[in-house]
């Protein structure tokens, strides 16, 4: 049965006549697909004219345009029907079951791992993955190095605990290696609060396992993102491209708020007891932006262009890349969908604007 969805799941407002047509379509969909299955009153007349009637296969289903409008923004949940969940995560299908034992501290465990693509010429990017062990919350950042020395580990780190609400305390958890231990003591040594830092094995199951499967959901999704941009772009983005930093964050961003786990809920409602509401676009489409501060100058215009990047786990402002760098924006507004990718504005901002090393929260 096909179901529509009334409610724009996410996504600014569209242009409403694009949104008519696009409805339109939706409504004709059910029409097309009962029309695919053979009626009792069809298969009779069949029989009476001598034909057994044939039963195919179900019909594989086929997703309206608003629906794939609406999946594009996340890809959540995975779809069979959408080429580029299967193109980054197709034998990814996370089922999270929540530890359940109450804990006195918040664990949270800390890792780095590696993204890499086989585009000529790149090369492999450090990541940093902090989550909490209980909710499954969790923060990705592309680190220049392994270790402490890229203060962003520790400050991406520190803006989860924030998140997390770990004034009090918390367990810092990290595997034996170096590069691990240090990190986490240098988060430790820079944060007021009680802080209690232990080791774990890689390869021991548990509390490690919300990690592993948070940093591989990230990993798929920051798959799936690409393949999403290449699609509407035509431009493969390598893994030190300064836009990468941006989608690999973005991932873990997502994964965070709308992957749900077995309970039904996502980590953000573990955390914030309600669902992340705010609307958000597709990864890298081009947007319009109303400028921060006062917009009572009426002679002077107060939107301006630029690519949507994601929005801030601390502020929920909107991170927009435009030709004169990074910039943040609390409102927004999508294009209609022909004019949603803006490839010269890209390459800006791929290529000179958004440095890798800028720091992002
Ligand atoms: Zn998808």
């Amino acid at each position: 049965m096909f179901l529509l969805n009334a409610r724009v799941v996410a996504g600014a407002r569209m242009d409403a006549q694009v949104y008519a047509a696009m409805e339109a379509r939706c409504l004709i969909a059910p029409v097309v697909e009962e029309a695919a299955g053979l009626q009792g009153g069809e298969a009779a007349d069949m029989e009476e004219m001598g034909f057994q009637a044939a039963k195919g296969p179900s019909m594989p289903y086929t997703p309206s345009e608003k629906e794939r409008a609406e999946h594009a923004l996340t890809h959540m949940p995975y779809r069979s029907w959408c080429d580029q969940c299967v193109k980054g995560r197709a034998r990814d299908d996370p089922h999270r079951r929540r530890s359940g034992e109450p804990l006195g501290l918040s664990v949270v465990r800390v890792d780095f791992f590696f993204m890499k693509t086989s585009a000529q010429g790149d090369e492999t990017v450090p990541c940093v993955a902090a989550c909490d062990v209980e909710t499954g919350y969790g923060v990705v950042s592309v680190v220049t190095k392994k270790g402490p020395q890229d203060k962003r580990a520790v400050r991406v780190i520190l803006q989860l605990l924030e998140e997390l609400g770990c004034s009090s305390g918390v367990i810092l958890q990290s595997d034996a290696e170096a590069a691990a231990t240090e990190l986490v003591r240098a988060v430790a040594s820079s944060r007021p609060g009680k802080t209690i830092v232990r080791q774990c094995p890689v390869a021991s199951h548990g509390s490690n396992g919300t990690v592993e499967r948070f940093i591989q959901s990230v990993q798929g999704l920051a798959r799936t993102l690409r393949a999403g941009f290449a699609q509407q772009t035509e431009m493969e983005l390598p893994a030190t491209a300064p836009l990468s930093t941006w989608l690999i964050r973005h991932a873990a961003w997502v994964v965070t708020r709308y992957q749900k786990h077995a309970d039904g809920r996502t980590s953000y409602q573990r955390v914030h007891n309600v669902p992340y509401s705010s609307v958000i676009c597709e990864f890298g489409e081009h947007v319009m932006a109303r400028k921060p501060g006062d917009v009572r100058q009426k002679f002077q215009e107060n939107w301006f262009d630029g690519i949507w990047l994601g929005r801030s786990s601390g502020s929920d402002e909107h991170y927009i890349g435009t030709r004169d760098g990074l910039k943040r924006a609390r409102t927004i507004k999508r294009h209609d969908p022909c004019s949603r990718w803006n490839a010269a504005l890209l390459r800006i901002a791929v290529g000179s604007v958004l440095h890798r090393h800028v720091w992002i929260k």
